[in-house]
Formats: C-alpha cells, structure tokens, sequence
C-alpha cells in the first residue's frame, strides 16, 4: 500500500471511531477546519495534558497562562503581523488554483532529495553490508549533481523570501519548471503578498479604529502579560509562561487534513532570559523538547531538526522540530530565539516599561525570549499517523490497531464479560467501578469475544479485561495487551496497581524527569 493509501485509511478511520470530523460536514464541510468527535476530544485532552504538566507541574518556574483571544490592535502593529504576516501566494491560470509560492518551490526541493535517497537506496542494494552512507553521499557523481540543485535552490528561495523580492522567486518557480498538479501547466501569475490574519469588529465601532483580529498566535498574551506574572509571581529570571489556546489564520492552501487549519490550537512556551545566554537556552529548549517527543513513543526515527533558512525578523537562533508524516518531514513544532524584539517594541508602542530587575547586578533590563511553539493538532495527527497500523495476523486474519501511547488513549481499560448472564456483567461492572476514578474505562458486552477484541484494538485501548466464569471462583481476569495480543491472568486486587505503571500520565512525568 501506498502512503498516500495509508494516509487515506488513516482519515476515514479518524471519522469511523469518532476522532476527527470535517467541521459542518452536512452542509458539505468548511474548508480546513475540523471538528474533534468524542474520542479524538479525549486523545486531543490527554495530548494537551502532557505538554502542559511536562511544563508547569515538572519546572519550578513555568507558571501557566490563559490569555483572551481578542487583543488591543495595538499589539498586532507592535508584534510585526499587520505588516509583515504575509505569505507570498501564486495563482495557476489555468486551474485557477492558489498556492503558496514558497511551499511549491520546498515541495520540488522534496522532490530532489527523494531522488537522492533513491540513489542511496540503489547504493545500499549494491554493496550490501559494508555500504557506508555518508561516505557514498559525499563522492557519487549524481548524488553531488542533485545535491547542488537542491543547495543553489534553497540559496534562491532564501534571498528571494529575506528580500521579499517577488520577481526572483516566480523567476526560481518558472526555473525549477513546477507545474500545477491539477491543471499540469506553467501558467502562473505573479507573486503576490496576502495577510494572514482573521479581522472582525468589536462593539459598535466601525472602520479601521473597531477592527480586531482573531489571534494568529498565542504568544503575544504572554508577552503583554510578562510583567503581571513576573510581579505578582514574584518570578526571577530565568522563568518561563506556558499557554495552550486557539489561534486562527487564514491559509492559502489547506491540505493535508489537521496538519494545515485555518482555526487550530497552539501550546507554546515562552522561557525569559537574560540577555547573551539565550544562544545556551535555545540550545537547552531544542534538547529537552525533542526528549519529550522521544518519550511519546512515536518511533525516535522520524524526528528531525530544521534549521530555518530565512530567519523571523525577531529571531536570531531557529528551527523546526519536523515529524515524519505519512506525506513527509514536516514543521511539528518551532524552537525560536525571539531576541528581546517583542517586549521592546510593545515598550514602544505601549509607552509602558517592561523590564526585568534584576537584584544581584542591580540593573534593569529587557528579558531575551526563547519560544516553544507546537501545534496540538498537528500533535494529535503524528500520534495518529504513528498509532495506525493494518496488520496480518499469523492466522492470516487482518486487524487495524491503533498503537497510540497508552497514557493518552481515550479508552484505557476495557471491561468484558464473556457473556452476557451468570453474574458476570455485574462483576465487570463492579471492577469499571472500581477503576473508573483513574483510567478512562468502557464496558462492552456486545458481540463475540473476538469481535470486542479488535474493536478495542481499532479505538487503540491498550488493556482489555475479560471476565469469564473462571473469575468468579478465582477472583482472577484475564489481561489482554493491544500490541502483543498476550494475555495473562491476574488477581482482582492486583489489577490497579498493575495498570498504573502502563497508563497513568504520572508514570509517563516521572519517565520524562528520569
Ligand atoms: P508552517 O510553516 O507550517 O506554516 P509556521 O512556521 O507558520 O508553520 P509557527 O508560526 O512557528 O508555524 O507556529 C508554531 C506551530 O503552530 C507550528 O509548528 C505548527 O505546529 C502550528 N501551526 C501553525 N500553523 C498551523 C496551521 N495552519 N494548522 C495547524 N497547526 C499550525
């Protein structure tokens, strides 16, 4: 199967089990925006859960924040976004489709560097074990040929972006030759700038003085907040605010389900430094973010780096920490070092001080920042992505399990009766009771045995605990683990203290904090 197959698979069954529907579906949907059915809400919850404990409940000093979505305009002409919040777009004639100009130039950069891999591949084929990578990239002919396309490429994309230079980059998409997937042509437009950002009106105002914008991110709260948390909290430097929260824009191109919204939601960090050791904290924040994708379980692999190659013009540090998604490396979260630009220019347009006192050197001054940025629901989609899998089983038989990490699944623990009679029932009942208050439980009695078993398996319930005749005179259960389909007995009183290693998000922390 293809992994655009796979990908597809992975949607219709995120619909099937309840975890992500297209947003007004029966009116035939809204383009990119989702809505989060009764499982996906759990998954996404747990999700959100684990980043924020992993920042405010294990770091003496990140305290939390749930800043308003509407802000004073003032703050978005201070952050740069009315100015400069602009994707440079382009229009292809013939199918009348839009796209983003950057990404069209990356997708083609992708496109070389699977053909890179593909001779590494043929490589690896050909001299088998003693194949050295590294060495083979560094001297074959054809490898150092596309190599320096890609390199010319992305010098181009760079100037032309940092120069905001429009020429030059529908110049470099005429050059690579990209046509229209829809319509197959080279018939595009110029280059034009659009404004990302969602704008409405408060009150009865009208006009330019009453247009608010709908946040396109969430970190200016923390900004404008800095000096109410680092007084009322009494915070010393270095300290950090967490938030989690929506935010909203208006993107060209919208594909790729959840990974590219128009409404989303954002869990970001903002760490205050002093400033000349932020270089030391980006470096720390790239370590320690990456360790805790590690310790989600979605295979250590399909991580990457990306350093930015055109800089923010707050940034003077930048990257992506990029996932394998089924339709490549793509931005999961970005690590930045926002200098002291933002607090310096809401100083400006405020007229208010926002500076740190620091009480050893007796001197005042504006914190440097650096930035955690991650989407949540592109979070959500990697776990997803990760988790699903269609197996064959060794009796030839297939299943579709969702390996998600058993401290976030949305159902837990499963309870089973065998069968319907006999008092089973009211002891499985009796044991979800007992378990419900700290795992997230689901009764099932309905259908075969096996037929419960691969539900649980499609919903990604990590236990399922059958109940059988047996139980009742041996006060034993039978549990079933998702991944390896092994089953153990194991006494009533035993299972609570059995299941708290596997699924408890504490045990998840402490793993973390090691
Ligand atoms: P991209 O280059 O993919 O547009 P970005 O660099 O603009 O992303 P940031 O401004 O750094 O993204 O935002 C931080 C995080 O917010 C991203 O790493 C991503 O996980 C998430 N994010 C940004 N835009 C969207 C979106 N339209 N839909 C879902 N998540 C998003």
């Amino acid at each position: 199967m293809t992994p655009e197959e796979q990908f597809k698979n992975l949607i219709g069954h995120a619909k099937e089990y309840g975890f992500v529907f297209q947003s007004s579906e029966i009116y035939d949907g809204l383009s990119a925006v989702y809505d989060y059915g009764q499982n996906g809400v759990i998954l996404k919850n747990r999700l959100r859960e684990y980043w924020w404990r992993a920042m405010v409940q294990v770091h003496d000093n990140i305290v939390g924040l749930d800043s308003a979505i509407f802000m004073h305009p003032t703050v978005w002409k201070a952050s740069g976004h009315v100015d400069a919040f602009n994707d440079p777009l382009i229009d292809n004639k013939d199918s009348k489709k839009r796209y983003r100009a950057d990404v069209l130039v990356e997708e083609a950069i992708a496109k070389q560097e699977a053909k890179i891999q593909k001779e590494v591949d043929k490589g690896r084929a050909k001299w088998g074990e003693s194949f050295d990578e590294a060495q083979f990239k560094a001297t074959n002919p054809n490898v150092a040929r596309i190599q320096a396309k890609i390199n010319d490429t992305e010098e181009r994309l760079r100037l032309s972006l940092e120069n905001a230079d429009f020429k030059a980059l529908q110049q470099l998409i005429l050059d690579l030759e990209i046509v229209c997937p829809i319509s197959g042509t080279r018939n595009w437009t110029d280059v034009r700038q659009f404004n990302l950002m969602f704008s409405t009106e408060m009150g009865a105002v009208s006009g330019e003085g009453g247009t608010l914008y709908l946040r396109p991110e969430t970190a200016q709260g923390i900004f404008v907040n800095f000096l109410n948390v680092q007084k009322s909290g009494r915070m010393k430097i270095p300290f950090g605010i967490a938030q989690t929260g929506k935010a909203f824009r208006n993107e060209i191109v919208a594909r790729q389900f959840i990974f590219r919204m128009r409404e989303f939601e954002q869990m970001e960090m903002q760490y205050f430094v002093a400033p000349g050791s932020e270089l030391e904290w980006y470096a720390t924040w790239k370590a320690k973010r990456l360790a805790w994708h590690h310790s989600l379980g979605l295979g250590a692999d399909k991580y990457r780096f990306h350093d930015h190659l055109k800089l923010a013009h707050y940034a003077n540090a930048a990257c992506d920490i990029e996932y394998q998604f089924p339709f490549g490396f793509k931005e999961l979260e970005g690590i930045h070092s926002r200098t002291d630009f933002d607090l310096t220019r809401h100083e400006q347009f405020s007229g208010r001080k926002l500076r740190y006192f620091d009480t050893e050197s007796e001197a005042s001054y504006v914190p440097y920042v650096i930035e955690t940025s991650i989407g949540l629901d592109r979070l959500f989609l990697a776990t997803l992505a990760a988790a699903y899998t269609e197996e064959k089983l060794e009796d030839g038989s297939e299943r579709v399990v969702l390996r998600l990490p058993a401290f976030v699944a949305p159902v837990q623990v499963a309870l089973l009766p065998l069968i319907k009679k006999d008092g089973l029932p009211e002891l499985a009942r009796q044991i979800q009771n007992s378990l419900r208050f700290r795992f997230l439980t689901q009764y099932d009695e309905k259908d075969s045995i096996g037929k419960r078993y691969r539900r649980q398996d499609a919903l990604g319930t990590p236990v399922c605990l059958t109940i059988d005749h047996q139980s009742l005179e041996d006060h034993c259960v039978t549990l079933r683990h998702r991944d390896s389909m092994q089953q153990e007995r194991i006494p009533i009183a035993q299972i609570h203290a059995a299941l708290e290693p596997l699924l408890s998000i504490e045990s998840a922390l402490a793993g973390l904090v090691g």
